[in-house]
């Protein structure tokens, strides 16, 4: 510890300590702030050196600093790094039996420890609290500080607790909120809720200029063949196979060792969280060492996992927001060479995500009215991402525009595209389906916002199915107004229109299309509103640049 350290002493243990030669941007600002007793909000993406924010602080400071983490499992590995780079560390989690656990109590309170790694829920506990009440806590740094909002992806209710902890403490230290993934709204959630005092914000760059986005909407059936023929053109790279199910994830990785390994050498190996925690490491190891090239998981791998080499993240399915999406995919490319993200979907995601809006598993702290939020709140995430794969916009731009939470839809592409995407490399046909978006919302209005997408799109068709008839549709305007169209494409013009918010979809078993808060905009003279229809899919899927 230096007293009144300041900003060249931790440019000097940058050096020393962890042998950088400079900066990341970002990091100076905030290691300042702290220094100065100043919190700190920091938004950096994911590989950009938020550790260092906290850790060379740490360090420079007067006592013991505080990591609240949610990742228990990563606790070990963070401890194992900073140990490694001389910070004296470590972590009180559940895997220690009570007498493990009063040692680092004993260590922290000696001064021998500088990090100590928490989850939230510790905080709560009585014996932790005796403990921070005698410990001299220079610094709280809150990691993943966006779970403390019901507008963020991953809310977690124990992160409502911290801000409380911090205020209980005898002497105030100062707090640093870390996250990879913050809008305007999740960062307004993060001041208030951890209670920081007059914070220094950094937001740091989210474009990712050396990543190529690529969206392609193909049929469930379809997608493992495009993946084996991927890793066949691109046998030389690292790779991360993202899918939503455990058991995917084990029938895709044997699908692609069948196809691909010769010599009983395993191309692809599987990774989720219902695999015991050797097997998880060792299949970890395997793949940071490159003895297995490509790793194919649930979202359970990834955080924290530091292999700078990967040239590609493919997601075998639609995940449920852009937060979600950017930070796996950005798991690509961290040492700066071209790499490639590929998003592949269908609408069997969409329904599946829909579906799953419900059954958040962290809500037995919120009163009925604070679920609503949370339900509006992650409505809003999905349809974003849903906007993300029908866009005919930059990709790059609408990943940023989100992030600043500018308008999206506005935004059309008129600035060159940094770092490459499938929109603009003018790979997608769009077409004009103004007309069939203005039937869809007549016809809505037409059947009073009483009826699911498959009646509207059978009405609007001319059915003669017998629940069309008995409605008496035949005298509305809009009955076999798009006659000539296919099914497929109404279906579709519809459900973009419910993730751009022209319409709502309700939830539940019997789901009711309704206006949505832009639907007034369909009835402008000048509505215009495009669609993504084909995408050019090459035979050869193309190299990373
Ligand atoms: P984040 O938590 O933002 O995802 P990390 O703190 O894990 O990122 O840092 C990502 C990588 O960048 C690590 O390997 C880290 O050691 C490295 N790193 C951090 N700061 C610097 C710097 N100033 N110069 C070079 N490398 C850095």
């Amino acid at each position: 510890m230096i007293p009144d350290a300041t900003i060249d002493d931790a440019q000097r243990m940058l050096h020393t300590t962890f042998g950088y030669p400079s900066f990341r941007p970002g990091q100076q600002g905030i290691i300042t702030a702290l220094l100065q007793g100043q919190d700190v909000l920091g938004v950096m993406p994911t590989g950009a050196g938020k550790s260092v924010c906290y850790q060379i602080p740490a360090m420079l400071l007067h006592g013991v600093t505080i990591v609240v983490s949610p990742l228990i499992s990563l606790m070990r590995d963070q401890v194992d790094a900073a140990n490694d780079n001389g910070i004296p560390a470590a972590f009180i989690n559940t895997s220690q039996t009570p007498d493990e656990q009063a040692l680092v109590f004993q260590q922290a309170l000696a001064g021998q420890i500088k990090l100590l790694y928490v989850a939230p829920e510790r905080l709560e506990t009585s014996r932790f609290q005796a403990f921070a009440t005698r410990c001299d806590i220079a610094l709280v740094a809150v990691d993943e500080a966006h779970c403390v909002s019901q507008w963020g992806q991953d809310f977690r209710s124990s992160y409502l607790g911290i801000g409380e902890f911090i205020a209980s403490l005898p002497s105030r230290p100062v707090v640093a909120a870390m996250t990879a993934t913050a809008t305007q709204r999740v960062r307004a959630d993060i001041v208030r809720l951890l209670g920081l005092h007059d914070p220094h914000v950094t937001v740091t760059g989210f474009d990712r200029t050396n990543l190529y986005f690529d969206v392609l909407r193909l049929a469930n059936k379809d997608k493992a063949a495009w993946i084996i023929d991927y890793l066949r053109t691109h046998a030389d790279q690292s790779g991360i196979v993202y899918c939503a199910t455990r058991k995917e994830t084990q029938q895709l990785a044997d699908t692609i060792n069948a196809a691909l390994s010769t010599s009983g050498k395993p191309v692809a190996a599987a990774y989720h969280g219902g695999m015991d925690g050797q097997a998880r490491d060792e299949v970890q190891r395997a793949f940071v060492n490159d003895a297995t090239p490509v790793i194919v998981a649930t979202n359970a791998f990834g955080m924290g996992i530091d292999k700078s080499n990967v040239r590609f993240v493919i997601h075998h399915n639609m995940p449920e927001s852009i937060e979600a999406y950017y930070q796996e995919a950005g798991r690509a490319g961290r040492d700066g060479e071209p790499s490639r993200c590929t998003l592949l979907w269908n609408d069997g995601d969409v329904v599946t995500r829909r579906r799953l809006l419900d059954t958040g598993p962290d809500n037995e702290r919120l009163s009925a009215e604070e679920m609503d939020v949370v339900h509006t709140a992650k409505r809003h995430l999905l349809d974003t991402m849903i906007g993300y794969c029908r866009t005919v916009t930059c990709l790059h731009r609408y990943i940023t525009a989100y992030f600043g939470e500018n308008s999206i839809i506005a935004d059309e592409g008129t600035q060159a595209c940094q770092g490459g995407c499938v929109n603009c490399d003018g790979d997608v046909h769009s077409s004009d389906v103004s007309a069939i978006a203005r039937a869809i919302s007549r016809c809505v209005h037409d059947v009073g916002q009483r009826v699911g997408s498959g009646k509207i799109v059978r009405i609007l068709r001319g059915s003669q199915a017998q629940d069309i008839v008995q409605m008496g549709a035949q005298s509305l305007p809009t009955f076999a107004m798009l006659a000539d169209k296919p099914e497929a494409m109404i279906r579709d013009v519809l459900n973009q229109m419910a993730s751009d918010g022209y319409l709502t979809i309700t939830d539940g078993r019997l789901p009711i299309v309704m206006f949505g808060p832009k639907a007034a905009q369909t009835v402008a003279p000048d509505f215009h509103y495009v669609m993504k229809t084909t995408r050019v899919v090459r035979k050869a899927a193309p190299s990373a640049n």
